[in-house]
């Protein structure tokens, strides 16, 4: 009987350990991990609901939601996608909601739903679980790994080491040859400090689009002013497809917002129309754009030095360039980042090039597999960063159950 040593009782760790058990019962399964629970994201993940996968059916559309991963994952999304993620958990009894936004989550809006159902196929499928057992060094012994934990050492034909953004874990994979992509925050918001959003947290707009100035990152969606500065699907986005370049700026940056994601020339033009239009009225009393709330309209309206008294009819064409450009391209200096915490990962891992996306292998050592986050992969919110999850943990688990031909210590059969 082959033994199979899986590192990391998260997403990743459980699919793989079902896939392979289910795809191969004889196998020896253990599971290490180093706290006393296990799922412990899955169980926070999505504010306590678990957005599990994201309803995107189309495997060239679902790869465009990550800035790292985006070309490896196009192959094994052919082979285990979203659909077959749903398929996966209605088949066990667990069903699922679209919603608005193609968010999927369980119906019970409870992520320990999801939970119950990983743990009772795990116990179905007679894997082994090892609690509080963290691995400390990791050896390739002949054609075996040797896995050394605070609690005494392992032995397996195939070792999965799927252990999310755990930089000790790095280290012990650094040392048997792998690349690994320094670690940074992704998904974060801007931390901002403007007079024009100080006073108005809370305000959002449907369509802003958000860049990087100095960059080509560039993102469009709702966008929410907060306490702290901005946030919002827009900045979340560009916060993910930016990660690499804010962390080379240590945080000291520029972000463009048009409020109305519209060119500066066509808000001009309608600005003018409406001083025609409302000639006798405050300019500052009512925004004539319905995506602008008011009290936006009004921080934008001082801040092109037009005064509160002011009727359309007296402002100056200085004063409409002034708007128009606060309306489309308000500059704003951001020192920093806050946590989203919905949902946040981390991007940098083990360098893609180094694994065959074909069978989450490595290409430098055989029988060693990676999925989850401990690769170099990361997505946007929305139910991206579990699909990785599972789509690593179902090719892996795939690949492990297949059998050891004898004496070569490599896999056969094709999968
Ligand atoms: C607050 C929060 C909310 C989130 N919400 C969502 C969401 O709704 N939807 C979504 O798609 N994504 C969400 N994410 C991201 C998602 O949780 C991760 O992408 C996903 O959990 C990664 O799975 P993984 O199995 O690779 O790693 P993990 O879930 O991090 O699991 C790794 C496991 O390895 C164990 N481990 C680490 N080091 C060792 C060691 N030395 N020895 C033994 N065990 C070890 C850890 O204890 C852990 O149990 C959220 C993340 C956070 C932080």
């Amino acid at each position: 009987m082959q033994k199979i040593i899986i590192i990391g009782g998260g997403a990743a760790g459980f699919f793989a350990a079902i896939t392979c058990a289910e795809h191969n019962p004889n196998t020896e399964i253990i599971i290490l991990e180093r706290s006393s629970k296990v799922l412990q994201k899955v169980k926070v993940s999505g504010g306590g609901r678990c957005n599990v996968t994201h309803a995107c059916f189309i495997p060239n559309e679902l790869i465009e939601f990550y800035p790292r991963g985006k070309k490896e994952l196009l192959g094994p999304f052919h082979q285990f996608m979203t659909g077959d993620t749903m398929q996966w958990f209605e088949e066990r009894g667990v069903p699922l909601k679209i919603e608005a936004d193609n968010r999927v989550f369980p119906q019970s809006n409870s992520s320990q739903t999801i939970i119950d159902c990983l743990v009772n196929s795990i116990k179905n499928a007679g894997v082994q679980i090892k609690l509080g057992h963290s691995v400390e060094n990791i050896q390739k012994d002949n054609e075996q790994w040797k896995v050394c934990t605070n609690k005494g050492d392992f032995i397996a034909d195939k070792l999965l080491i799927a252990t999310g953004s755990n930089t000790k874990v790095w280290e012990l994979i650094l040392n048997l040859g792998h690349t690994i992509i320094p670690p940074v925050p992704s998904l974060f918001t801007f931390k901002i400090n403007d007079n024009r959003i100080k006073e108005i947290p809370g305000i959002s707009v449907p369509n802003a689009t958000v860049s990087l100035i100095d960059s080509k990152f560039e993102s469009n969606g709702p966008l929410l002013i907060t306490h702290w500065g901005l946030s919002g699907p827009a900045v979340l986005k560009l916060s993910a497809f930016g990660a690499l370049f804010l962390a080379e700026k240590n945080y000291q940056y520029s972000v463009k917002v048009n409020w109305l994601s519209k060119p500066l020339s066509t808000v001009l033009q309608k600005l003018k129309i409406l001083k025609k239009e409302n000639q006798k009225k405050q300019l500052i009393l009512k925004s004539l754009f319905k995506d602008i709330p008011k009290r936006l309209w009004e921080q934008l309206v001082l801040a092109s030095e037009i005064k509160s008294t002011q009727r359309w009819a007296d402002i100056s064409n200085k004063q409409l360039d002034n708007l128009a450009n606060q309306l489309t391209n308000t500059i704003f200096n951001a020192y920093g980042k806050t946590t989203f915490k919905e949902e946040f990962v981390t991007a940098g891992g083990v360098d893609l090039k180094e694994i065959n996306f074909k069978r989450f292998e490595s290409k430098i050592h055989n029988n060693l597999f990676f999925a989850g986050e401990v690769l170099n992969i990361d997505a946007v919110t929305g139910g991206f960063n579990f699909q990785n999850a599972w789509t690593g943990g179902y090719i892996a688990g795939k690949s492990l159950s297949l059998t050891l031909s004898k004496g070569e210590g490599t896999s056969t059969g094709i999968i």
